[in-house]
């Protein structure tokens, strides 16, 4: 494990506490986090893990349960490949660590429009294209332009958007680790971008449990329904497992009272699952990505 770290210039962190870098709190330790340095060291990292053979997980954290016992292998955050370049024709390259709040507060500044949908999505732009990220306005997909890609024997692929496909919260993507993503705007008028996302952000703030631990939506909608509709008419608002309980306010989320453990959480999910299929037929499907060890 040591060897694959060899000349790092990022930070490596062994037995690192995942519930510190997950939006739900939650989840055990990483053997190895790994936060490349920028992408040559993201390059060498990955060359390096796989030619130990060692798995590989990359993480933004915001639509994770990580398990109790963790996730073996090398665990690797791109928080420090967060730079943002315009580039000509109302294009931004983004690197794939760069927050969804930071990227809309940049196109806002220089008057690009095109994101004003995510606006409240904490994931990275990188995990954003990974699950296709998406609301009632739109969805990464309407403004990808290309990806760029660190592939598991650690050679870098530029990937036009027409080589990719995008499905209802996921993508097909190459194998390998999105490292910077390229996305077509358009030139907008700021005053109008700043008050799409303002009054995005307050609905957020209205219907959504926003002040607690939580990682967004659990479930998918059913076709032609909404999850949180179903969830909500079966009862279950309120219903816990300790301290996992099914937000009052938003029935699709799942918020960490305190100290919920992952267990808490899928126990939940069992019994909404079960008494939402009981009561109303519908049989529901994670969202969530449920990732480690139980
Ligand atoms: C309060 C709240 C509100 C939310 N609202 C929305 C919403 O409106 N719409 C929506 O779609 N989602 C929403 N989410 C969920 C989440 O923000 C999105 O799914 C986001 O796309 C996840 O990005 P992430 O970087 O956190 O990825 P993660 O959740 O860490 O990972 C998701 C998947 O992508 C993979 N992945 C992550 N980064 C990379 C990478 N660089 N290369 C390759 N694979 C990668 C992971 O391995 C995992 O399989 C919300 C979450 C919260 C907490």
């Amino acid at each position: 494990m040591r060897e694959a770290m060899a000349g790092l210039r990022g930070a490596v962190r062994f037995q690192a506490p995942l519930a510190e870098y997950t939006s739900f709190k939650i989840g055990g330790p990483a053997d190895v986090l790994v936060e490349p340095a920028d992408p040559e060291d993201l390059v060498q990292l990955v060359a390096q893990a796989s030619a130990q053979k060692l798995p590989m997980f990359v993480l933004g954290g915001t639509n994770l349960l990580v398990r109790d016992k963790g996730i073996r292998g090398v665990v690797v955050s791109l928080a420090r490949l967060r730079s943002i370049k315009e580039e000509p024709g109302s294009v931004l390259y983004a690197e794939g660590g760069v927050g969804m709040p930071t990227l809309i507060s940049y196109a806002i500044r220089r008057s690009l429009a095109g994101l004003e949908w995510a606006a409240g999505i904490p994931g990275t732009v990188a995990g954003c294209v990974v699950m296709n990220a998406g609301t009632r306005l739109g969805e990464m997909k309407d403004s990808v332009k290309a990806v760029r890609i660190v592939t598991p024997t650690g050679t870098v692929l530029d990937c036009p958007a027409r080589d990719l496909i995008f499905d209802y919260r996921r993508a097909a993507l190459p194998a390998g680790i999105v490292a910077g993503v390229w996305l077509q705007l358009k030139p907008g008028v700021r005053s109008d971008i700043e008050k799409v996302v303002k009054d995005y952000l307050r609905y957020r703030r209205d219907t959504q449990p926003l002040t607690l631990p939580s990682a967004g939506c659990v479930f998918r909608n059913p076709p032609n329904d909404s999850a949180g509709r179903v969830v909500e008419a079966a009862g279950l608002k309120g219903a816990h497992v300790g301290d996992a309980e099914v937000s009052r306010k938003h029935a699709n989320f799942i918020v960490n009272q305190g100290h919920a453990s992952a267990k808490d959480v899928l126990a939940l999910i069992r019994k909404v699952r079960a008494q939402v299929a009981r009561k109303t037929g519908v049989k529901l499907e994670l969202e969530l990505k449920v990732v480690g060890q139980a």
